[in-house]
Parts: structure tokens; C-alpha cells; sequence
């Protein structure tokens, strides 16, 4: 007997609507992008328990002929692309023909539409794929869906909806992303009966203020304009006055009209800001780029929000000179950039592209430095300057201790590698022996923490999700430290009662390892117990830093070393490791006299 077989159309669209519509706001986005390619002007989002029981769509677009209508709720049904040549061309927000034929495999739907041409509109009810009914109706122009009882046969996806509050919140995030790039089209949201957003159409800077300011100017008179447009790319918005940063503020990227997150370009954001806003502290931004379709991916999943471009490091390059320029003309930004811009990692990208603002830094230039004298001058006599007991501002204890540590600064140190393993650092009363491995955990270490402490972090995306498997227990755990994990770089989405999807992952991480790390700080943090915050953070941040630290082995070129060494020798305890391990050793002078 032979054994294989289609699936009935019922069943494959309920697997595909699986990974499309997941909750609510998946749903109500595929439904208002439709909304939007059809070119209407106002639309409407109407839920009841946060769209569980009801969520409806009205919108006054092209609404549909009687056929289409019917068709539109075919799988790969569309009217946006005729061939796969024109996925390179997209400008529309839909273009699978998924959406519709999903959302009707996991609920009850209802549509109403008209077009203008037509007289009498059409009804359509279908439920788990099947139509019952079809009938003439009168109606306005435009198209009018009512999902109702979402995922009503599907008791696993219901059960994985999180409260009507959380579902909400999704909700309005995902009506966020939306309503910030068509500022045109007139949009409301109500809830439980509860007009919660009523947008008039207007400008970016209006929707902006409409959204987030509860339509207070100061909002918005805290936002600088941003401009920029070169060959590659275009990029204009707005970005916070760093006095306005805040601890929610609002950051939001769009490309081509649609909503996306970048982490590599949201640094390039954070770069220009550096040490203007203080550390728990951050700017609003919204920034939109337009580019050739053709320059970037959007077709990676249809429902992430990651996106690739080609020759992202110009583009860092083009965002960081663009905030940076706008910044600076409004007097806000400090002319040198001394502190971070050794740390910061600089696109290697040497293409030149026209019309950039260029900004000229010397990364090693540090006022404060006791190597440049006229700054010297003024440290050294700062002591008469100020009468004893006012607020002097105290000597950073780090630069202290490397000047009383090392004869001039560290910074004329020159360290010696030594068989991929030790780092060799004289010192005015000695010599120290360096672990490199060693070294970087415990910089890693406290650099983790910071990020933790702090609630920030970056982390890369993942192209391809990779699945973390868990038990019952392990997934309560991974539910505990999910925040924690975050701000060290780990995106985890629950995929199903027993896996996390890892999207993102920390800077240093290598792909690869991803799975087998988490795997680690469970174990770790299962052994050490959760009943104290801090310890299951002190043990995420030194898991992660071991495997992300510099192996032995590696030779590390001279500008490393010495990187190292400085932000080693920048911590108070640079000698152990959390367990103990002995990072340096030491030879003093007096002992190696002794030898001879
Ligand atoms: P896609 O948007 O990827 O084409 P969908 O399943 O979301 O696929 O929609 C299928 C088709 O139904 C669309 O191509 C469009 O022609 C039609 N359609 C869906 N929603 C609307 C709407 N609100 N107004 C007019 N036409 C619509
Ligand atoms: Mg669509």
C-alpha cells in the first residue's frame, strides 16, 4: 500500500497559519497591512478581550470583487505578485497569499466588502477553512473582517496566549510599528468598547507626538530632525536630545515602510550618544531608511522583523555620521569623542560613499591623559584650584592605580605575548604574568554584569532561529531568567511548551556554541539555586564570559594585549577569578635581584 499523501488543504493551512498567526497582534497586523495595500485612509481595529474572542478590521480601501473575495482566502492567493521575479521589486507590505487562508484555518471569519464600482457588496463567513456562508449584502465601500474565536480549534496555540493584558500589550506594539509609517492614513484602536488611540492623519512628527505624547508638544520639541540621503541609502527621522533620554524611551526603526529591528545599526545610534546620556539612560529615536529593495532581504520569515542589507557597515557609517551631525548641530554634542571611541567597534569598510558628513575623531585622544601635558598641567595643579571640602571632582581610582601600578601610564606599557597563552607586563616594581583566557572572563565578567545591572545590552540576530530544548522544570527557569538573559544578548522566543527559539544571541557568541551555552547556565544556575537574584546573575554573566572569552591558543596581536591589559588592570580585583583561579602572577624586582 502506498503511504504518502496531501494533506487536505484544512490541514496544511493550519500548520502554515502556525507560523504566521501566533497571537492577536500577528493576526491584526496581517489584516491592516491588507488594509493598507489596498490603499485605504482610515482604518479601524476594534478588540474584545485583547482579540481573543473578537478582533476586527474595517477599512474604506479597494475592497473586492464577489470572486476575489472568495479567492482571497486561497492559499498563495494574491494580487501582489504575478511571478517570483517581482519578490525583488516588493514595495507592498503582503505578497505570500498566506495570511488570510491562515487566519481562516484557526478561527471565525466573517468579511463584508465593496468595491466602488459595485452596488451590492459581498458577505462571506467561513469557519476552519470551510465557507458556510456566501451572500450578497449591502455594505460601505472597503472591506470589513471580523475574526472571531481565534484559534477555537486549536486548544494548544489558546493555551499558549499570555494574559488579556500581555496580549494587549502586543497588540499596541504591533499597532506601533504600523501607524509610525503611514502618518497619512487615520487610524483607531478601541478595546473592550474603550477608544485607547484615535489618530488623525498628519505628519510623521505629528502621528510621533499623537502615539507618545499624548499630544503634547514638549514631546515632540525634544526630537531633532535627522537627514541624510546617498546613493545607498536614504535615512531621515528624528532622534532624542540626549537631556530628554529616559528609561523607557521609545526606539524604532523602519525601512521601506515597515517595521525593523537592527541591533548592529541601533549601536551605530548608541555610538553617537556616547557619553552624553547617562548610563541607565537612553535616547528616543525614529529613523527611517529607504533603500533599493533589491539591497536588502525581507523574505527571511514572515512574521520576524529582522532584516539584512547589504554593506551594513556603510550604513553604520552613514547612521552614525547622520546622528552624529545632527547632534552636533544643535550644539549638543561634544566636538571630540575621547572616552569610548577605543571600544567602539569601527565598520572596517573602506568604500567611500558620497555626501556623508565626516566626522573626524582621534580615538587616542584622551584629555584626561597624564601623558598630554597641558591637560597634565591643570590635573596636577587642580588641588589650589579648588578650596578643600567644595565638590572637587575626584580622581578616577582606576588611573590611580595603574599611575601608582606602572612607572609613566599603561598606555606606553608594552605588553609581550607569549605561546598564545600569557601576556607578559612590566610594571614599575616588577613584572606580571598575564592568563589572557583568564583576563578577558574577568573583564567579560564584570562587562556582563554591567549589562545586567545597567538593562542593556546588544545582541546579533539570528538568520535561523536555533531551538533550545527543555524540560518542564528547565522551561520554568529560562522563564525566570529571560530578562536577565536578554540584557546579555540572548533573544528567546517560546516556540512550544518545550522550546525556546534563540533569535538573538551576544555579540562574542559564536552561533554554534549558542545552544550548549544556555545549556550551561541552566545547569549553573540550577546547581547554585534561584532562590537569590544575584547569584543566578553573577553565574549567567561568568558562564557567558567563559565561553566567550579570547581561547588560549590565539595570538593576540599587540593592540589586543594591550587592550586587554588596560581594561584589565581598569578593575579593582584584576587578580582571581570568581572560583578562585589566578588570573596574574607577579615577579617583584627584590625577587628576581635575589636570583642573580
Ligand atoms: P497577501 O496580502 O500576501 O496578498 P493575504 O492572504 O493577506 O495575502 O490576502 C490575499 C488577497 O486578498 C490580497 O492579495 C488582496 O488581493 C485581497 N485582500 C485582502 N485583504 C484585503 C482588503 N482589506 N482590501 C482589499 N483586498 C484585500
Ligand atoms: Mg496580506
Amino acid at each position: 500500500m502506498d503511504i504518502i499523501h496531501l494533506l487536505p488543504d484544512s490541514v496544511a493551512n493550519q500548520i502554515a497559519a502556525g507560523e504566521v498567526i501566533q497571537r492577536p497582534a500577528s493576526c491584526m497586523k496581517e489584516l491592516v497591512e491588507n488594509s493598507l495595500d489596498a490603499g485605504a485612509s482610515r482604518i479601524q481595529v476594534i478588540v474584545y478581550d485583547a482579540g481573543r474572542t473578537m478582533l476586527q478590521v474595517i477599512d474604506d480601501g479597494s475592497g473586492m470583487s464577489e470572486t476575489d473575495a472568495r479567492m482571497a482566502f486561497e492559499r498563495h492567493a494574491t494580487s501582489k505578485i504575478q511571478s517570483a521575479q517581482d519578490l525583488f521589486s516588493l514595495r507592498t507590505m503582503g505578497f505570500r497569499g498566506e495570511a488570510l487562508a491562515s487566519i481562516c484555518a484557526v478561527a471565525q471569519v466573517e468579511v463584508q466588502t465593496r468595491r466602488k464600482e459595485d452596488e451590492i457588496g459581498t458577505f462571506l463567513e467561513i469557519a476552519g477553512s470551510d465557507v458556510i456562508r456566501q451572500e450578497a449584502c449591502q455594505c460601505p465601500v472597503g472591506t470589513n473582517f471580523k475574526v472571531k474565536n481565534l484559534f477555537f480549534n486549536v486548544p494548544v496555540r489558546r493555551k499558549f496566549l499570555k494574559t488579556d493584558q500581555t496580549e494587549l500589550r502586543n497588540l499596541l506594539t504591533e499597532f506601533y510599528h504600523i501607524v509610525l509609517v503611514y502618518p497619512h492614513v487615520q487610524f483607531t484602536f478601541v478595546s473592550n468598547d474603550e477608544v485607547l488611540m484615535e489618530l488623525p492623519a498628519g505628519t510623521e512628527k505629528q502621528r510621533i507626538e499623537a502615539v507618545f505624547g499624548k499630544g503634547n508638544k514638549a514631546y515632540t520639541g525634544n526630537l531633532v530632525d535627522i537627514k541624510s540621503d546617498t546613493e545607498l541609502v536614504s535615512i531621515r527621522g528624528f532622534v532624542g536630545k540626549p537631556e530628554a533620554a529616559s528609561k523607557n524611551a521609545q526606539q524604532y526603526f523602519f525601512v521601506n515602510g515597515r517595521y525593523m529591528r537592527h541591533a548592529y545599526f541601533h549601536k551605530a545610534v548608541m555610538t553617537a550618544y556616547s557619553g552624553m546620556v547617562p548610563g541607565d539612560y537612553n535616547p528616543s529615536y525614529f529613523i527611517y531608511f529607504d533603500i533599493n529593495p533589491q539591497w536588502i532581504d525581507v523574505n527571511i520569515h514572515p512574521t520576524k522583523t529582522e532584516i539584512k542589507f547589504q554593506d551594513e557597515q556603510t550604513i553604520f557609517q552613514i547612521v552614525l555620521a547622520t546622528v552624529r551631525e545632527a547632534l552636533g548641530k544643535f550644539n549638543i554634542a561634544p566636538s571630540l569623542d575621547f572616552d569610548r571611541a577605543g571600544e567602539i567597534e569601527m565598520p572596517t569598510s573602506t568604500k567611500q560613499v558620497a555626501d556623508i558628513p565626516k566626522v573626524v575623531f582621534d580615538p587616542n585622544y584622551n584629555p584626561f591623559h597624564p601623558t598630554n601635558t597641558r591637560a597634565r598641567d591643570n590635573y596636577k595643579g587642580w588641588e589650589t584650584l579648588y578650596p578643600s571640602g567644595s565638590n572637587i571632582p575626584t580622581k578616577p581610582t582606576y588611573e590611580q592605580q595603574k599611575e601608582d601600578l606602572f612607572e609613566t601610564s599603561l598606555s606606553e606599557v608594552q605588553p609581550y605575548t607569549y605561546r598564545g597563552k600569557y601576556i607578559f607586563v612590566p610594571y614599575r616594581a616588577g613584572l606580571f604574568i598575564v592568563n589572557h583566557h583568564r583576563a578577558h572572563i574577568r573583564v567579560l565578567y564584570e562587562q556582563y554584569q554591567h549589562q545586567i545591572r545597567d538593562q542593556k545590552g546588544v545582541s546579533q540576530q539570528l538568520l535561523f532561529p536555533e531551538l533550545l530544548e527543555l524540560n518542564t522544570e528547565d522551561m520554568k527557569l529560562v522563564d525566570t531568567l529571560l530578562s536577565d538573559l536578554r540584557y546579555v544578548g540572548f533573544e528567546l522566543e517560546q516556540f512550544s511548551k518545550n522550546s525556546y527559539n534563540i533569535v538573538g544571541i551576544p555579540a562574542l557568541l559564536s552561533v554554534d556554541h549558542a545552544v550548549a551555552t544556555l545549556n550551561k547556565i541552566i545547569h549553573c544556575v540550577r546547581e547554585t539555586g534561584i532562590s537569590a537574584q544575584q547569584q543566578w546573575e553573577e553565574q549567567i554573566a561568568l558562564s557567558l564570559a567563559e565561553d566567550t572569552a579570547i581561547p588560549y591558543g590565539k595570538k593576540l596581536t599587540d593592540e589586543e594585549a594591550h587592550d586587554l591589559i588596560e581594561r584589565l588592570f581598569a578593575l579593582s580585583n584584576y587578580r582571581v577569578l570568581p572560583d578562585g583561579k589566578v588570573i596574574v602572577c607577579e615577579w617583584k624586582v627584590e625577587e628576581l635581584d635575589s636570583r642573580f
